[in-house]
């Protein structure tokens, strides 16, 4: 369960731009806020006017900003050490290897456009050959081994086939890894896109059968066979919808922490034979069984009875397709586009060197990160975002001393849990050991294989043993950052330490403002809504009174309330409820980076009104430089995909409802009550 800290990373459709020119870094320029904005009227606009205007959202991109232009330049910078390693066919070493070859194999499209189907044929073959659903654990196992990702769970569900399972922390005493099975199962990005009945949601639905059956003519199926493949498949994964535990229940640990011995996780489904999936998928026993919705476990049971086989192995046949049409030749990759444009708007594929520079990370991060950070993050760099991060936990540690809302032992605890936090800066101290997987130029698809299975068996070793702290679930390139409350760690990977979020060339008011914020919103998450509900040991533990919830909670609302809210650009309204955790993180942790710069100005005789040569003081300067983090531009398609499942609020809000609720907003930017952006009344948790 993490809390990420950027909206739009999403790997097959992130950031590109269509020239051949090198990008560029952005960094803080305090002339770019457009002057004839009232910053008290609309403060986005004032410090993104002028940015946006000049951006427009290139053709192959779902939004457009400084993080997805940061993103790039990621991106290029392992571009070309892919594009070195590709052509070096000696002296490498075993991870320059598999870097190299597999980069090598991604990029040979002629190669894949002469293999077409013939890569998941194998797959298409043991699906053909069921005699009965009986078989469908053995069939899934293969499908979860082969493709990515069955162990990772997101927002709304495992983005897998019927089900997911993996590791996890065990609730009660995160020092363990127990076994988890979770909800999966859809291929649409949440339940309401099968339950909600308004035209667009319907719309989708025409759109996503019509896709599922190009997909499995594509593969060799008559056309009228296909289209009825798809309606069943539809009708099959609308029942799923419906067993499915909603985003806002799901964000609660306390309605995941179900637990089990496998005698009953088999009784919730009799029909599926558990025990081939676990010894075909190599999973050792576990003490406990997490089953994060029961309700949908046992809801599959009549769904595997009452469906015929023909149904699963269409739905099978789809899977396969929803998984690896992105590797195979181009009318697939085609294909698979298509419906990413119907939900995100976008109208252009990424280019191929982008798509492969984000499989090869995806799938050897850890071999490809280590020149990143060779490259672009340097020990003076780590040092002081790891000061940066010190100074943002010593502002929450006074912050929960001075608040008038929490009890005496509550304080203590709290103190305590922030004391046991884990910063982790820019990189693994140790790096992940790839020897036992195979990497070839040959195949692409062999390859998203081989280090699938590979994976797989990492994740599955860790069932029963003691939980790793050290490990990362980011890359280092990685534009993002997040918070763990079970390992009670903070993570920010090298890829978001740069300009504009970390530029050591810029003033602290700069860098407290941007990253400073960053590391603020990620503190923040351990006393977020959900992850107060975790102790500093990451166990899911009440340490709070019932008066101390009670103030927690009429907080708590404020927020939720205040973010709850149409949002006309995408024709939706945004749950305040699913956001919470984040739009508390965000009003939070900009508090804390703005402490921490005044304790830091302190230390250098200035304060937080003194001036600079740019004529701004340094709050001043501090508040655009977190309103310019937020200078993004998402399609609306893409905004609607995300309000209904992602718990980020749009890029607007996370600056302009933040700073309403701030009396030193307003005092910064000279803001009279009444306007906008200061609100009546100024909802504040941390
Ligand atoms: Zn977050």
């Amino acid at each position: 369960m993490h809390k990420l800290f950027l909206v739009l990373l999403l790997a097959t459709i992130t950031a590109a731009a269509q020239d051949a020119t090198p990008p560029q870094l952005v960094h803080f320029d305090a002339k770019m806020v457009d002057t004839s904005v009232d910053p008290c009227t609309d403060f986005h606009q004032y410090v993104c006017g002028k940015y946006l205007a000049a951006n427009p959202i290139p053709s192959d991109e779902v939004a457009w900003g400084v993080g997805s232009q940061l993103n790039l330049w990621n991106e290029s910078v392992l571009h070309g050490t892919l594009d070195q390693l590709a052509a070096k066919k000696s002296d490498r070493t075993p991870n320059e290897q598999k870097v190299g070859d597999y980069y090598s194999a991604c990029m040979n499209e002629s190669a894949a456009d002469a293999a077409g189907v013939k890569p998941i044929q194998p797959l298409f073959d043991r699906i053909n050959a069921m005699k009965s659903t009986a078989e469908l654990a053995e069939v899934l196992a293969l499908l979860s081994t082969s493709f990515p990702a069955a162990w990772e769970g997101s927002d709304n569900q495992t983005n897998v086939a019927f089900l997911g399972f993996g590791p996890a922390p065990d609730y009660n005493d995160a020092r363990q890894v127990i076994a988890a099975f979770d909800q999966a199962g859809l291929g649409l990005p949440g339940r309401d896109f099968y339950l909600k009945d308004d035209d667009k949601s319907k719309s989708i639905r025409t759109a996503y059968v019509a896709h599922v059956a190009k997909l499995l003519t594509l593969a060799g199926e008559p056309e009228a066979e296909a289209q009825k493949d798809a309606t069943s498949v539809l009708a099959l994964e609308t029942e799923m919808a419906k067993l499915q535990m909603d985003n806002v229940a799901r964000r609660d640990p306390k309605n995941l922490n179900n637990r089990f011995t496998l005698a009953e996780v088999k009784a919730l489904t009799p029909s599926f034979h558990f025990d081939a999936y676990l010894k075909a998928i190599d999973a050792p026993p576990s003490s406990v069984y997490l089953v994060s919705t029961p309700a949908f476990f046992k809801g599959l049971e009549p769904l595997i009875r009452q469906q015929p086989l023909s149904s699963w192995q269409a739905y099978l046949r789809w899977w396969t397709l929803a998984k690896s049409a992105r590797y195979l030749s181009s009318p697939f990759v085609n294909e698979d586009f298509q419906f990413i444009k119907t939900l995100y708007g976008v109208p252009e594929l990424l280019p191929r060197w982008r798509r492969c520079v984000s499989y090869t990370d995806r799938d050897l991060g850890e071999a490809l990160g280590q020149s990143y950070v060779n490259r672009a993050f340097s020990p003076e760099a780590k040092a002081r975002a790891a000061q940066l991060a010190k100074d943002i936990e010593a502002a929450l540690d006074s912050e929960i001393s001075s608040n008038d809302w929490m009890q005496p032992a509550t304080k203590q605890a709290a103190h305590l849990k922030l004391a046991a936090v884990l910063n982790k800066i820019g990189y693994p101290d140790h790096w992940r050991d790839y020897s036992a997987l195979t990497i070839t130029s040959n195949s692409l698809v062999e390859n998203v294989e081989h280090a699938t299975a590979f994976e797989s068996r990492r994740q599955m070793e860790k069932i029963g043993k003691p939980l790793d702290r050290t490990e990362w679930t980011m890359t280092p390139p990685t534009v993002n950052a997040y918070e763990d409350p079970q390992t009670n760690t903070i993570n920010f990977p090298a890829g978001i330490l740069q300009p504009p979020f970390f530029d050591p060339a810029k003033p602290d008011s700069v860098n407290y403002g941007s990253e400073g914020g960053v590391m603020g919103h990620e503190t923040i998450h351990g006393f977020d809504d959900q992850g107060r509900k975790f102790d500093l040991n990451g166990n899911l533990h009440d340490w709070w009174t019932a008066a101390d919830t009670k103030a927690y909670d009429q907080r708590g609302d404020c927020i939720a309330n205040e973010y709850t809210q149409d949002v006309p650009e995408a024709g939706v309204k945004q749950n305040g409820r699913l956001t919470q955790g984040e739009d508390t993180a965000d009003n939070g942790g900009i508090h804390l980076a703005l402490m921490a710069l005044e304790q830091d100005l302190a230390r250098q005789n200035q304060t937080l009104e003194t001036k600079g040569d740019d004529g701004l003081t340094n709050e001043q300067r501090f508040f655009i430089a977190y309103g310019d983090s937020w200078c993004e531009q998402i399609r609306p398609e893409a905004m609607r995909t995300i309000i209904l499942t992602n718990p980020h609020s749009m890029p607007k809000y996370r600056v302009n409802n933040v700073v309403s609720n701030m009396p030193e907003f307003a005092k910064a930017f000279s803001c009279k009550s009444g306007k906008p952006m200061v609100h009546t009344t100024q909802c504040r948790v941390w």
